[in-house]
């Protein structure tokens, strides 16, 4: 079969360096910056730096992307790394053609401090060319400690632009988490990073996503998690139910095999003839979302605030009200 387009540079691309499970290569881009079709999102664009995730979560949706570079094989997502092909300018420029008011959320499809990125620190270089300008509302989203390292640098992004961080956390059982999220670090550790970073004034917030029946959605579990959520400083909570198709599915059904066995078969017959669960079920996760914010005094979502260093400080007063 000939390859074109991403397939082929992926399968060009020079592998850097292999772990004895990992290998990261470098992905030429011509584009880093990419416009999201769907209006049930709050942003219109998303970067992500990298193709693939070493956090290897089960449940994860994206795994279907590396089919685009003919990478068949759903496990390649956690294996397979592309780095893409940093170019500052051609980032500068296209960040120049999109307007202000245009929210981009970072990670969208992968984690941008996924562990490739204590390497080649891509997230790392994009937040310096955010930290050089301003009056940008930004989302980043992650399962990952890491945003520590960019402290400072975080700080001074929160001052010019509108930053908000999600944190995601399935469960605060770590035993749970480790089978779900095997590389992710643990649910302790990105409630530390979270209270570091609200201590330093960046607004973060909590994602229970994605609900899983049976193994985190207990009222229990979600109430433990909502309020060690606010003990760490977080200002949201919320989260949405499994999403669950080819190839991510099987993968998923090869999990509760080896760990849950017992709800193999309800998993099954749910997610037999479509990618949801029925509405009854969501509609309930998300009472129990809305009853846990009542007890906390969480928010649904990010609350506006004024950067210091936000320099259209009157526009933004007007994108506000
Ligand atoms: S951290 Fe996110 S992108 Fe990475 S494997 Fe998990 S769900 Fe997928």
């Amino acid at each position: 079969m000939q390859l074109v387009g991403i397939a082929k540079a992926a399968a060009a691309a020079p592998t850097l360096s292999a772990k004895r499970t990992v290998s990261y290569s470098h992905l030429p881009t011509g584009k880093w910056i990419n416009r999201v079709a769907d209006s049930r999102h709050s942003f219109d664009w998303s970067i992500n730096p990298y193709r693939g995730c070493e956090m290897a979560c089960q449940y994860c949706y994206a795994r279907y992307t590396h089919e685009f570079m003919e990478l068949r094989d759903p496990t390649d997502f956690e294996t397979r790394i592309f780095a893409k092909q940093w170019h500052p300018a051609s980032f500068r420029d296209e960040l120049a053609r999109i307007p202000l008011s245009q929210p981009i959320a970072i990670g969208t499809a992968t984690d941008p401090y996924q562990h490739a990125e204590r390497r080649y620190e891509l997230t790392r270089r994009i937040l310096e060319v955010f930290a050089t300008h301003s009056g940008r509302k930004l989302w980043i989203t992650t399962k990952s400690d890491l945003p520590v390292r960019d402290l400072d640098l975080l700080t001074r992004v929160a001052r010019r632009h509108l930053l908000y961080i999600n944190f995601t956390i399935t469960t605060l059982d770590a035993t749970l988490a480790r089978g779900l999220e095997p590389k992710a670090p643990r649910p302790d550790l990105r409630l530390a990073a979270l209270q570091n970073l609200r201590q330093a004034g960046i607004q973060c917030g909590v994602i229970a996503s994605p609900v899983l029946p049976g193994l985190n959605d207990s009222e229990a579990q979600l109430t433990a998690l909502a309020h060690a959520a606010r003990a760490a400083g977080a200002q949201w909570f919320g989260g949405g139910v499994l999403f669950l198709k080819s190839p991510t599915r099987e993968v998923f059904f090869d999990y509760l095999t080896r760990e849950h066995p017992h709800l193999l078969a309800r998993y099954q017959d749910s997610f037999h003839a479509a990618a949801r669960l029925p509405i009854d079920y969501q509609r309930r996760i998300e009472q129990r979302f809305d009853r846990l914010r009542d007890a906390t005094g969480l928010g649904r979502k990010a609350t506006p605030y004024l950067p210091p260093d936000w320099e259209s400080g009157r526009q933004l007063a007007l994108d506000l009200h």
